[in-house]
């Protein structure tokens, strides 16, 4: 049998959660999250039969951040998720000629300064993953359960026992998503990396391990 890689779910730390493997739930607090400004534009897609369609599509353009405080960790997350890293993670992850992902640049504008020195905001990056998983191992559960023919909305089922990449149809990245899901999945040589370095603000859940937290279901709201 061939060896079976691990792969991971890097994500923002919440402060009640419990990392086995990497990350501390208390960073959530310290470093909090990065508002979106008000000045940052999202395209609305509507469907021309089914009102309840109406999403939000593509920004458009760079993101311009709010940052809660002075304190920069070496990621800031978003409200949306949005995965941002320091100059110095960029060049790391570039040194270490990791794969899968692009930057784009972050404007950043302190939250609050009333009453404080002027301090410079840093510069950040927002990671963007190109790799791709293609679809997950199907004992994953993930399955394509509705597709509108009219706006594209495609749904996705939940996923039952954790994210099982399969390594087939995978790209080969160090960073990437699976077909249905936006979160970013790193290889065991990105974890390692991370772990090394003790980079801060960011946490890595084996994505087998990954359990699905929210009460509804895809499948519920969209049954067959
Ligand atoms: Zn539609």
């Amino acid at each position: 049998m061939s060896h079976m890689q691990i792969f991971y779910k890097l994500q923002q730390p919440f402060f009640d959660e419990e990392y086995l493997v990497y990350g501390d739930p208390s960073w959530d607090k310290e470093y909090g999250r990065a508002e979106w400004a008000n000045e940052v534009i999202v395209e609305t897609i509507k469907c021309p039969v089914y009102p309840s369609h109406q999403r939000a599509g593509e920004r458009i353009g760079n993101l311009v951040i709010l940052l809660p405080s002075g304190k920069t960790a070496d990621f800031v997350w978003t409200w949306y998720s949005d995965c941002l890293i320091t100059d110095r993670v960029l060049r790391l992850f570039e040194e270490a000629k990791f794969t899968g992902f692009t930057v784009k640049p972050v404007e950043v504008k302190l939250k609050d300064q009333s009453g404080k020195e002027l301090i410079a905001p840093p510069v950040l990056w927002e990671l963007v993953v190109t790799g791709k998983g293609g679809e997950a191992d199907p004992r994953s559960g993930i399955r394509q359960i509705y597709a509108c023919p009219h706006c594209g909305l495609k749904v996705y089922s939940s996923f039952q026992d954790g994210v099982i990449v399969n390594e087939q149809t995978w790209d080969g990245s160090d960073f990437f998503t699976i077909t249905g899901y936006q979160f970013i999945i790193v290889t065991e040589r990105v974890k390692n990396f991370i772990v090394e370095h003790t980079l801060i603000n960011c946490v890595l859940i084996p994505s087998q391990n990954l359990v699905w937290k929210v009460l509804t279901r895809p499948e519920d709201l969209y049954p067959g």
